[in-house]
This record gives C-alpha cells, sequence and structure tokens, in this order.
C-alpha cells in the first residue's frame, strides 16, 4: 500500500521560491570584482535569476544543456546557480585555477554552450576562448560601463544587459527530480578530471543535512560568508542552505586575504564560516599580528584537508570561535561527516575535547560509512582499525559523467580513496588519502597526524609529511616545511628542534628522519598541500 501523501518533485527552485516568499528582505551582500559592495535581498535575487532564466533561454540553452561558470563567490553567480540549474539546463563551475589546458579539456568534456566569466579571469578567457570547441556565447558578468574593450573574445554579451534585456515573468518548470542539475569536475591528480554530475533531488537532500544543528547548523538569524569558493563543490552547499533557511549572505568576492576576510566578519556581522585550512591560516596570522577579536563570528567549518589542532585551539581558545571538523568529497555533493560533540564529551577536559574535535565527524543523515582491509574485509569501529573508507547515500556518486573511469562503485559502496578509522561513537578519522600513506617496515604511518603536530610548533607556518625512500624501511616519513615570517633560526637548528618538538607526542618510530625547509609548498586548485609534487621533488633522496 502507498502512502496518500503529494507527490512533488525536489527541485533547486523551490529553495529560491522558498527565500523570496519568506524571507524577502533578508540581505545579500557581495563585494565584487569591480571593486564595490552590492546589496541586495532574496527578493532581487528571485526577479534577477528569473530575468537570467530567460536571458539564457534566449541564449539557445535547452534542457539539460550545460552552462559554464569562471566566478568568484558573489550575487551574480549564485543568480546563475538558479537560473541555470532552476530552468533544467546543468551548472558547470570550472574551477578558474586551473592551467588553461585543463579548463579546455573539461569545457570541452562538459561540452558547455555559453560560459559566464567575472573580469578577473579575462586573461584566462583570452586564452581558452578560440580553443573550446562547444562554447557558442561567452557572458561577462559586469555591467555596460566595466565591459572589456578590444576583447578577444568572440560572441562577448555584457552580464547586466542581458538581465535588464529579460522578463522578470518566469514559471519555473516541474520536472523529474533525477534530473541532472549541476557538474563539478574533481581535481584529477592522478588522470583526466572526472565529472560528478549532481541532481536536484540529491542537491535538495543535501541542502536539508547539511542545514541540520550537528551538521553545519545554519539557521535564518545566521549570516553567513562561505569563503568555500562557489567554483568547489557549491561551496559545500551554502548557496542552497542559505535559502532553504533564509540566513543572511555575504560573498568575499576575490578578498580572500585575511586583512579583507576580518574587517568583512566585523562590518557584516557574520555568525558563520567555512573553508579549507590554508585561507584560515591567513585570517588567522592577521588578526594575531593586528591583537584583534571576532565579536560575531561563532562557527567556522573547516574541512578540505584536516584541520590541525593547532588552528582548532587557536579559534576556540583565543577567539571564542567554534571550529566544526567537516570532511567530504566532490563525488559526495560534498559533505560526509561533521565533527559536533555529544553529551558524553561534556564532562572531557580540553585535551580530551580536542582529540574528538581533531577527528573528521560523524556521518550526517544520508551517509553511511565502512572501513575495509586490502582483502575488502570489514574492520571493527573501534578507533583503532584503519582501512580504506567506503561510503553510501542519496548525495553520493553512482557514476561519472559520461560514465568515464567505468563502475566506481564496490558493491554499492564508493571507495573514497581515503584510509580512515571509525570509532565505537561513529567518530571517523582520516590518517591519510590512500596515495600518501607512509609505509614504514610494513606498518602505516599517518602524514596527517605528523603535519598537525608542526603545525603547532611556533616556527611553522605551514608543513608537508611525505614518504622518502628508505634503504631498510622502505619508507620513512620526511617532514617538507615553509617557516613563518621572520623566523631566523639556522636550518640545522630548527631542524634539531622540529625533531625534538616530537618527542611525546607521536610514536617514536613515527617521527621524521628528516626535515627540509622550502620557501613554498604547492597548493592544489582547491588549496590543498600537492603531495604528489614534493614526492616528484624528492624522489631522488635516499634515506638510511
Ligand atoms: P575534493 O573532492 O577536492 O573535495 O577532495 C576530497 C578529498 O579531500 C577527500 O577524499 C580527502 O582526502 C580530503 N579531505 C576533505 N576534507 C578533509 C578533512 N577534513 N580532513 C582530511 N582530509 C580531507
Amino acid at each position: 500500500m502507498n502512502g496518500l501523501m503529494m507527490q512533488q518533485p525536489l527541485l533547486i527552485s523551490m529553495l529560491l521560491a522558498h527565500a523570496e516568499r519568506h524571507h524577502a528582505e533578508q540581505e545579500i551582500v557581495s563585494k565584487r570584482v569591480e571593486g564595490d559592495v552590492h546589496r541586495s535581498t532574496y527578493r532581487e535575487l528571485a526577479v534577477r535569476s528569473r530575468r537570467m532564466a530567460n536571458a539564457v533561454a534566449a541564449l539557445g540553452v535547452k534542457f539539460g544543456d550545460r552552462v559554464a561558470t569562471l566566478a568568484w563567490n558573489g550575487h551574480r553567480h549564485m543568480e546563475l546557480y538558479y537560473a541555470v540549474s532552476g530552468s533544467g539546463a546543468v551548472l558547470h563551475t570550472l574551477n578558474p585555477r586551473l592551467h588553461p589546458d585543463q579548463v579546455v579539456w573539461i569545457a570541452d568534456h562538459a561540452e558547455d554552450q555559453v560560459l559566464f566569466f567575472d573580469l578577473t579571469f579575462l586573461p584566462l578567457v583570452e586564452a581558452v576562448a578560440s580553443r573550446v570547441k562547444t562554447v557558442r556565447t561567452f557572458v561577462a558578468m559586469t555591467d555596460r560601463a566595466h565591459m572589456p574593450v578590444n576583447s578577444k573574445v568572440p560572441n562577448l554579451l555584457c552580464y547586466e544587459e542581458l538581465v535588464a534585456g529579460a522578463s522578470d515573468r518566469f514559471h519555473w518548470p516541474q520536472f523529474d527530480e533525477h534530473t541532472a542539475s549541476s557538474l563539478c569536475y574533481t581535481s584529477g591528480t592522478t588522470g583526466n578530471p572526472k565529472g560528478a554530475l549532481y541532481s536536484h533531488r540529491s542537491t535538495v537532500l543535501h541542502t536539508y543535512a547539511a542545514a541540520l544543528p550537528d551538521a553545519l547548523n545554519c539557521a535564518a538569524r545566521d549570516t553567513i560568508l562561505p569563503v568555500v569558493p562557489m567554483f568547489h563543490v557549491n561551496a559545500w552547499g551554502l548557496p542552497y542552505v542559505a535559502c532553504m533557511v533564509g540566513a543572511k549572505l555575504v560573498f568575499p568576492g576575490p578578498w580572500l586575504d585575511g586583512k579583507s576576510l576580518h574587517e568583512l566578519f566585523e562590518s557584516e556581522g557574520v555568525t558563520v564560516s567555512a573553508g579549507v585550512p590554508t585561507v584560515w591560516q591567513g585570517l588567522l596570522a592577521h588578526v594575531e599580528a593586528h591583537d584583534l577579536k571576532f565579536s560575531t563570528m561563532r562557527r567556522t567549518v573547516i574541512g578540505g584537508s584536516a584541520c590541525p589542532p593547532a588552528m582548532m585551539r587557536a579559534f576556540q581558545e583565543r577567539y571564542d570561535v567554534q571550529v566544526l571538523h567537516a570532511w567530504g568529497m566532490t563525488e559526495m555533493s560534498p559533505l560526509g561527516t561533521v565533527c559536533t560533540l555529544k553529551p558524553k564529551h561534556q564532562t572531557l577536559n580540553a585535551e580530551q575535547r580536542m582529540a574528538v574535535q581533531a577527528k573528521q565527524g560523524r556521518a550526517v543523515f544520508g551517509v553511511d560509512m565502512k572501513i575495509v582491509a586490502e582483502d575488502g574485509q570489514q574492520l571493527p569501529h573501534d578507533g583503532q582499525a584503519a582501512g580504506e573508507l567506503l561510503v553510501r547515500g542519496p548525495w553520493i556518486i553512482s557514476s561519472y559523467f559520461k560514465g568515464e573511469g567505468g563502475d566506481p562503485l564496490v558493491n554499492g559502496w564508493f571507495p573514497t580513496g581515503d584510509v580512515s578509522t571509525i570509532d565505537a561513537d561513529g567518530y571517523m578519522q582520516i590518517t591519510d588519502r590512500s596515495k600518501d600513506v607512509i609505509k614504514s617496515g610494513g606498518e602505516w604511518i599517518s602524514s596527517i597526524d605528523i603535519e598537525n603536530v608542526a603545525a603547532a610548533h611556533p616556527a611553522v607556518q605551514m608543513a608537508a609529511c611525505i614518504a622518502v625512500a628508505h634503504a631498510k624501511w622502505d619508507e620513512r616519513p620526511m617532514l617538507v616545511v615553509v617557516k613563518k615570517p621572520g623566523v631566523t633560526t639556522p636550518d640545522a637548528e630548527l631542524k634539531a628542534e622540529l625533531i625534538r618538538f616530537y618527542e611525546g607526542k607521536v610514536a617514536k618510530w613515527w617521527i621524521p628522519d628528516e626535515v627540509r625547509f622550502v620557501a613554498e609548498i604547492p597548493l592544489t586548485a582547491t588549496g590543498k598541500m600537492l603531495k604528489l609534487k614534493l614526492r616528484e621533488q624528492f624522489k631522488d633522496l635516499r634515506l638510511g
């Protein structure tokens, strides 16, 4: 017997319709590429999204067509999120930090029809415009006064002219909730990037789960500033969450340095933010150097790579900002786990609580996790056994776009490529990416643990731990360090000090054998340490 409830497809346009109806006056603030601060509301977002939906249709974009963006976090990007997906086309958020060759490869693979871009990325668009095969129209996300002159980009249109020239009467179409809504490519550190194609249903379900109190914990009374880019897994779902709960939204545009972010947090009364550890490093350095405070910030979600406990401590103990450690993947829309404490943890002392918070957290409702050994046997959830992490759930991919790479699932589970433990309370802790694992004398060493210790040393700005070939142990850990500006300790002395710093903090045989100092650690297009590059750099090094 079926239940007797209405059959209504879960569509992204519902989120916008809800925000317009119930939070019309709520503010959306954007720092724009043009240099101004733009203030609008959800009402205006809805009106402009409808206009843009008409404009996109007039450009010949049909149901299921891909529409690409190369854009910062801003109100126009938000309008495209709703205009494109809401009308049944697919929003493809390209990552502007990629090399032009990769952008061309990905745009061709996605068969993008129209490319919207922020002015910052004009040089990139000029470099790719004559090479991309399917893009018919380019749209600069600005007004007439700021349009590029003598640009080499063909068929170049002006965003604000499109908005002004289109009607605001548009009925969001109703269609199957399994219809594709947006497309993100994985960073492709091995082989070609692969597309994760989200659906309306997966996106709306992910939005419900992400907003929950034990997840990103967002409400109408919040002011959300997503630092995580809208070109990286839909800014972890925050553009959708904001509409669902009716929170004030603040977009930082291209200004992601510590000073600009802090000023914006303060001037707009931001309560919640989210981003990768590298961004927060810049912010903390600025706040520390100028003896500043956060007067409204309550929580920040840190994920994308492991958040060092030293960073958590700084936020929580010095600035009273709660850190929510989170883990996810492009293939998971992206949210998998968030670390919030259970009532039983309230009785722990600060040090013990920090040990829980350093974990990547518990599965959000909808995500199922297990860990398996190399032979596929399930491992116990005892916080000790480490194995490959497998996941399943309604916002986790079943296949990559166009079937690239074959069937990614193993008996219905998606292998994440991460190695982790899961404890009896369900808290998952990543020890490594499987390709970053260090195998010393047949035993695993967690490079993340080694990096977390180094990050707590006052002379260390950034630290990566990689495996180096060793005559006896096959591999041994080596620490690659960027020193904090102003540190004058000679390298040999600092190396000895760092090695001593590990004593009592990790097992003796985990202590790195070697420390090398570098000017910078290469980062991926999404701000993660590119250990592959470091391993290449030190591939001829032999220890032992
Ligand atoms: P991406 O698809 O680019 O978002 O990358 C996903 C990968 O980032 C995961 O498979 C993890 O290896 C890594 N990652 C994400 N969040 C965390 C975290 N909190 N701690 C450690 N690694 C993380």
